[in-house]
Order: structure tokens, then C-alpha cells, then sequence
């Protein structure tokens, strides 16, 4: 079997401006960057209004379950049967790849491409945003340091500065030490660029003016009489989206079989909001008759909080959703150790199946078409096969084999005609919460009718943040919780579909740019940590730049 990059690399593409033109965009549409990738111009030229695929999955495996490998073999799908498609993704951040899973492109004969660019510094978007966000960082504590008009209280700076990298080490510092003219010192910290204000800034604004509105209402600290300071007072606004000009132009590049692809902002989905940029989905929706999306990790997190923070945003609902399950994770949510995952095991893969069933109920509550894909792995027996069958029938949805690792588009063509049929019913969407809903009763709503929780336990910090958020009238905006990925509770161990347990509120942090609260939970951080072999370890470039270990 050939590598990911060796696939990738033996691909001929199509020239980029030849993939735009599929989508009905010209050359004056579209700026290249080379051969194979472009930024698309804004405004979104309006051409069509198509149908809207929402891709989720179960909680993964810290290799994930491949929901990004099955939204690029289904676009791929929806083209060989001679559907117009294009899908929207998340750009991938170097802490994973460098980190524990690798690229973030797909993999096998299901690859959006060149995965060598898009996996490294691609169009430069990711880049932009740490030093838009960094360069704030340095104008704040400039101000402070120039004798601070503003009378910004140091330690109540809320601002921290952004790496895109996981350095456990920069979680906590101390900056400003060296003397009267090195800056006045404070305590601050590092979080990744993906849980950055200004990822999620970018990713839901419409376009520069709106860019320019949401960056200005970001909250960076406190005075000394905790009157709250934005980016407007300090008055660098203009400076930080001049520094954003470029990055907020959505992306295009193609899948192996040329299907057009949008890749675009890259928040997380466990500690920020977890969705490709909406300017990228609108982008394919207004492009093509078919769009499919990928929200992060499990549809506790990157679906719930596309169908509550994002899709609202966009002005439109998914017509239908897709959960992506493999029988390897359903094996660890029924308790087999991740060594073991190899082994048929039929009775854990029925126990860990109910973490399915929880997922299949939540997203069926939306009220639009819910069809399960389940991901082949080459591990997978003929009978745990016919019993997850069986058991996501006995749910009511229907279940559908897929193999696009293995075999590319061909492999999601069942998937893709169940989808067509699924996108021409009619249904109407119906909302998790309201939006005048206060902010308590929002995150409620999230613990009891998606994680299965009992309770909400606010810390006191929280209690006291949340008086406070009352008190300004910041409370009507929507909750992005942020949680493990790993369990529907959040404490990363208790797989499965564990019942009565509450979920502990540690912070609640308001995210007046972006217009949600971040609400912090368990003891999910915002800057992760490598593992004991990171994928670093086995990347390589040789002396012809032929590259290895990306995966
Ligand atoms: P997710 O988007 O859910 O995090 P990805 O699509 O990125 O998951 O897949 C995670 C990893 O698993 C990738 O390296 C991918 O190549 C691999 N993968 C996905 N599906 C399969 C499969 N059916 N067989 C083997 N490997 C797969
Ligand atoms: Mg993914």
C-alpha cells in the first residue's frame, strides 16, 4: 500500500483556474497562488443556492475517524454520479500534524491536494492570524508600558499571545521582566492559533467591513475600576485587519479525482468553535448545487456548535447530516484498549455502540435527515459489520458502507444517491436552544439534550464571571463550550454514553469579537501538549525535497 504523500504525489492535478471554471468562476473570480491553489475574491459571486451536507461523527480515536477523508471521497461521490459538488474544510493546524495525527488532508484515494502545502503553511492564512493576534499582544503591553491612558489593569490583561504549535511550556509566562525598558511585567500565557478570537473572528465574518466590526468589539482587558477595554479603545482596528486582508479570502484547491475543494480558518472544535469559515461555505454553496462541510471532532462538539454558532451565521441549515462512525472507535467506547482495536469483538463493539445511538438522537432532534456512513477499515469483520448494521437500523436511520480510503469516490456512491434523496425532502430545522435564551439556560440545554448530562457546576470564578456577564447584557449571545473531544462528559476517560454526571464550568470567558461566550469546562486546555512520539518525529525532507512521514 502506498503512503498518503506517494498517492498524492503521483496524482496529476488539474491547473487550479481550470477547477474554478467547473465552479463558474472566472479568472478575474479568483487570485492564484501557483498552479494548483487560489484565493477566491470577495464578495462571493451568487450563483446558485445548493443543497447543504453537514459531515459529524461519533467520539473518535485520538487518530480521528476520518470524517475529512469521508467529506472528500463523498464530494468525490457526488461528481461520479454526475452531481455539481464542492465541499468546504478546515485548514489544518501544525500542532496536530506535527503532533499526534499527522496531516490533516484525508488519506488513501481520498486526498484533497498538494497535501504537502495545504498541511504546512498553505496560503499563509494561518501565519496571518498568529501575527494579527500577536501584534496586538504588542500593542497592549506597549500601551501599558507608554503610560497607559487607557489605566488597563496588568493583571487583568485577558488578551494572551498565540503559537501554532503544541508547547505545553508557554502555558503559563511571566513577560515583561529585564528592567524599566523591557516592558512592565505581568502574568500572561500562550494559547494555540486555532483557539485565537481572531481564528473564529475571520472564520464567521462575511467581509471586511464585518471583519473590521467584530475585531474592533474584541475584549483584551479590564481597567482598574474593571471597566472592560476593547480593541476599538486601544485603536488599532485598522491595523489588524490590514494584517488580514489576504487570509480572509477563502481558499481553492481539488480533491485527487478534481473535485473542488474550499479549505479555510481552522478552528477547533473542543476549545473553540470547530468550522471552516462560513465565507468557504458560502463560497461552495453559492458554486455548486451540492456543498458538504466537515465540523471537528464528535457531534457533541464541531456539530452541535455548527448547528448553533455557524449555520445562523450562514443564513442557512443543513439539508442533511451525515455521522460518520468506524467499528474501531465503537471497540474503544465499549472499553477494548486502543492496542487491541485490531481484534474482532463484537460484544464491545455493541457496548460502545450506544455512544452512536446517543450521537444519532442528538442530531435527529435538529429535525433534518440523519444517515450514518460507516467508515471501512480493513480490520472490520463481516460480523461486527451485520451487528452495527443491525444496531443503527434498529435506531432508524439508515447505515451505509463506505471505502473511500480505499477506493475514492467509487467508495460513497450508495451514500451520495442516499443523500440526494435526503436533501429533496422537506423539513423544518428546529434549534437546540433560543437565541434570547440566557446564557445558563443555554449551556443546559447542551449538557441534558446533546452530552446526556444531569447538571450544570459552575466554579466560583464562573459564578462571579457569570454575574458580571449579566450585568453588561453580554448574556443573550450563544455558548461555544469547550470540552473533550474523547467522552460526552467531560473528563476524557468515561467513553461510551455515560449517564447522570455534571458537567464542572471552570471559566466562562466572553468572546465579544467572535459573539459567543467560551465556556471552559473540566480541564480541557487551550494550548495542548506533544505526545511521548510525536509525528515530527518521523518527517523528513531530502536533499531533492522529496518529503516523508506527513503521512
Ligand atoms: P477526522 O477528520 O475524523 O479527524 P481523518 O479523515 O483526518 O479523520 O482521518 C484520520 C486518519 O485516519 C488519517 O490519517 C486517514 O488517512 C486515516 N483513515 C481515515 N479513514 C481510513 C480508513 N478507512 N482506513 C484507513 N485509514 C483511514
Ligand atoms: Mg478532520
Amino acid at each position: 500500500m502506498k503512503t498518503d504523500i506517494e498517492i498524492s504525489q503521483s496524482t496529476k492535478l488539474e491547473k487550479i483556474n481550470l477547477i474554478a471554471k467547473k465552479l463558474g468562476l472566472s479568472e478575474k473570480d479568483i487570485e492564484n497562488y501557483g498552479d494548483y491553489k487560489a484565493k477566491i475574491n470577495l464578495p462571493i459571486k451568487k450563483q446558485k443556492d445548493g443543497k447543504l451536507i453537514l459531515v459529524t461523527s461519533i467520539n473518535p480515536t485520538a487518530a480521528g475517524e476520518g470524517k475529512t477523508t469521508l467529506t472528500i471521497g463523498l464530494g468525490d461521490a457526488f461528481n461520479q454520479i454526475n452531481k455539481n459538488c464542492a465541499i468546504a474544510l478546515r485548514e489544518p493546524s501544525l500542532g496536530p500534524v506535527m503532533g499526534i495525527k499527522g496531516g490533516a488532508t484525508g488519506g488513501g484515494y481520498a486526498q484533497v491536494a498538494p497535501m504537502e502545502d495545504i498541511n504546512l503553511f498553505f496560503t499563509g492564512d494561518f501565519p496571518a492570524i498568529t501575527e494579527a493576534h500577536d501584534t496586538l499582544s504588542a500593542l497592549i503591553d506597549n500601551h501599558i508600558h507608554h503610560g497607559n491612558q487607557l489605566n488597563i489593569d496588568p493583571r487583568q490583561v485577558e488578551w494572551k499571545r498565540v503559537v501554532d504549535i503544541n508547547d505545553r511550556e508557554l502555558r503559563h509566562a511571566i513577560v515583561g521582566l529585564g528592567g524599566r525598558t523591557s516592558g512592565v511585567p505581568r502574568e500572561d500565557g500562550f494559547d494555540i492559533t486555532v483557539a485565537s478570537e481572531i481564528m473564529a473572528v475571520l472564520c464567521l465574518s462575511n467581509d471586511l467591513k464585518d471583519l473590521k466590526n467584530k475585531l474592533g468589539k474584541i475584549l483584551i482587558a479590564y481597567t482598574y475600576d474593571k471597566e472592560p477595554i476593547t480593541v476599538n479603545d486601544l485603536g488599532v482596528t485598522g491595523a489588524l485587519a490590514l494584517l488580514l486582508k489576504d487570509a480572509i479570502k477563502p481558499n481553492l484547491v481539488q480533491t485527487l479525482e478534481h473535485t473542488p475543494a474550499f479549505i479555510h480558518g481552522g478552528p477547533f472544535a473542543n476549545i473553540a468553535h470547530g468550522c471552516n469559515s462560513i465565507l468557504a461555505t458560502k463560497a461552495a454553496i453559492h458554486s455548486a448545487d451540492y456543498a458538504i462541510t466537515e465540523a471537528g471532532f464528535g457531534a457533541d462538539l464541531g456539530g452541535e456548535k455548527f448547528l448553533d454558532i455557524t449555520a445562523p451565521k450562514i443564513g442557512k441549515n443543513p439539508d442533511a447530516i451525515v455521522i460518520v462512525a468506524t467499528i474501531r472507535a465503537l471497540k474503544l467506547n465499549g472499553g477494548v484498549n486502543k492496542n487491541d482495536l485490531d481484534n474482532e469483538n463484537v460484544e464491545a463493539l455493541l457496548n460502545g455502540a450506544d455512544n452512536l445511538g446517543r450521537h444519532i438522537k442528538n442530531m435527529k432532534q435538529y429535525g433534518k435527515p440523519v444517515v450514518v456512513a460507516i467508515n471501512k477499515f480493513t480490520s472490520d469483520t463481516i460480523n461486527e459489520m451485520k451487528a452495527l448494521d443491525q444496531y443503527i437500523k434498529d435506531q432508524g436511520v439508515k447505515a451505509i458502507n463506505t471505502d473511500v480510503w480505499a477506493k475514492g469516490g467509487k467508495g460513497a456512491i450508495d451514500l451520495a444517491n442516499e443523500l440526494v434523496a435526503a436533501c429533496d425532502e422537506q423539513h423544518d430545522f428546529k434549534p437546540l436552544y433560543n437565541k434570547n435564551d440566557d446564557i445558563l439556560t443555554k449551556i443546559n440545554k447542551v449538557v441534558k439534550n446533546i452530552y446526556g448530562g444531569s447538571n450544570v457546576e459552575l466554579s466560583s470564578k464562573a459564578q462571579s464571571q457569570l454575574k458580571a456577564i449579566k450585568k453588561r447584557g453580554w448574556d443573550k449571545m450563544p455558548v461555544c463550550i469547550a470540552k473533550t473531544q474523547y467522552s460526552f462528559t467531560d473528563n476524557a476517560k468515561l467513553l461510551g454514553a455515560p449517564n447522570n454526571f455534571i458537567i464542572h464550568v471552570r471559566e466562562l470567558q466572553p468572546r465579544l469579537g467572535a459573539g459567543f461566550i467560551v465556556a471552559l469546562t473540566g480541564k480541557v486546555l487551550t494550548m495542548p501538549g506533544l505526545p511521548t512520539h510525536p509525528a515530527a518525529l518521523d518527517m523528513d525532507i531530502d536533499n531533492d525535497g522529496k518529503i516523508k512521514g506527513l503521512f
